[in-house]
């Protein structure tokens, strides 16, 4: 019995709940049952895992707090620049703060010790260390949760309703 995607009525994916939850939601005729994973919860009830709300909810934009946790799981637990995972891992600022870069998503990348020492106080180009990707704020926490789920292997009928959140 596991986590249940919540979409809302325009399919967007809104967030996960319990599946207890969301058997009440199904119950009181608030959500329909878009996915389920096979198992009953009694004759006859599907449990799901996937549902989506009758009704539109509007939703305001929550923005993600930049913390290391978050920008380690952003970039994969990966060294930006070598492509190193492991426990070594720190932050780096693409350009130097002490050169007027700024604590953004936009700069502030996972690197390894051995690169960011290497790195120094200097930029990117300066270095001749490129980044792997291009940094950038996430879309929603809800990207996170859904993403974490999918890694560890569970629920990969979540996949088709989140590409391209
Ligand atoms: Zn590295």
């Amino acid at each position: 019995m596991g986590k249940v995607l919540v979409l809302n009525a325009s399919y967007e994916p809104l967030n996960i709940t319990s599946w207890r939850r969301a058997a009440v939601l199904l119950i009181k005729g608030k959500a329909e049952r878009v996915e389920h994973n096979g198992r009953f919860l009694y004759a006859g009830f599907p449990l799901p895992t996937v549902i989506r709300l009758r009704h539109y909810v509007r939703v305001p934009y929550k923005e993600m707090p930049l913390t290391r946790r978050n920008l380690l799981h952003r970039d994969g637990h990966t060294c930006q620049y070598c492509g190193y995972t492991g426990d070594e891992l720190t932050l780096d600022h693409v350009i130097p703060r002490s050169r007027g870069g700024g604590d953004t998503w936009e700069n502030i990348v996972t690197a390894c010790v051995r690169c960011n020492v290497r790195k120094g106080n200097r930029t990117p180009q300066e270095a001749h260390m490129l980044l792997r990707h291009l940094p950038r704020q996430p879309y929603s926490s809800l990207y996170f949760e859904v993403s974490k789920h999918l890694k560890s292997g569970l629920h990969q009928e979540w996949q088709k309703y989140v590409i391209g959140l």
